[in-house]
């Protein structure tokens, strides 16, 4: 199967292609269990994608940019580790997957997650706050002054893509720790995704053979044998 490129994605004015939001939901059928965790990467990063762009849609990524407790950062937050994950393993590039451009472009983005995290996060907490002293302000301040958003409308399009591609790379499913892995009966994509065979052109697929004679049964196509 082909590779998808870039005219494939989602733009702020169109849908993916039609082949790639087809194919993106084949994963998600075969790989995604209806809850928790995926088995393989292969279904986590199709998992991550997808409920990270609905966090996104639903609460402007409220639940991400929120502290757990006290000492939380971007890594102990439930959409902060989908994040890191889909990230990490983009970059890692396992069988050469993406292209230089896609590694640099999610490599980027990478080193901007933390800061940005931080920011915005201490940004609501003095926002919210009931009183702030003046060094707090000041602090407020610069931080909506160094207003940089993360693009996250095309950060989630590209990795619809470049998830795709990396599967096409990665048919073998693997789990975290790079083992062979198997989700209800999957274990390589390329099974999924192959073309059905031809029919059989004795029986045009129907299992049987009409009879020669009128006194005769039909018969059992050869086809059907199991051997
Ligand atoms: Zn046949």
């Amino acid at each position: 199967m082909e590779r998808f490129e870039r005219h494939d994605e989602a733009t702020p004015v169109a849908a993916a292609s039609e082949r790639l939001r087809a194919f993106t939901k084949a994963l998600w059928d075969a790989l995604v269990p209806r809850s928790g965790p995926c088995l393989s990467v292969q279904g986590e990063l199709v998992r991550a994608n997808e409920r990270l762009s609905s966090e996104l849609l639903r609460n402007g990524l409220g639940n991400y940019y929120t502290r757990d407790d006290e000492a939380g950062t971007v890594a102990d937050n439930f959409y902060g580790k989908l994040l890191l994950f889909l990230l990490d393993t983009l970059v890692e590039n396992r069988n050469a997957a993406l292209d230089d451009d896609d590694v640099a472009y999610f490599s980027d983005t990478r080193r901007r997650v933390a800061p940005d995290w931080e920011r915005c996060v201490r940004l609501g907490e003095l926002e919210s706050a009931e009183t702030i002293s003046e060094a707090e302000r000041a602090e407020l301040e610069a931080l909506d002054a160094a207003d940089e958003q993360m693009p996250w409308d095309d950060l989630f399009a590209r990795a619809t893509r470049c998830i795709a591609n990396w599967c096409l790379a990665n048919p073998e499913l693997v789990d975290l720790g790079g083992a062979p892995a198997e989700e209800r009966g999957v274990r390589d994509l390329r099974r999924l995704f192959a073309a059905p065979p031809p029919p059989c052109p004795r029986c045009q697929g129907r299992g049987w053979v009409p009879a020669t004679e009128p006194k005769r049964f039909p018969e059992p196509c050869s086809c059907t044998r199991a051997d």
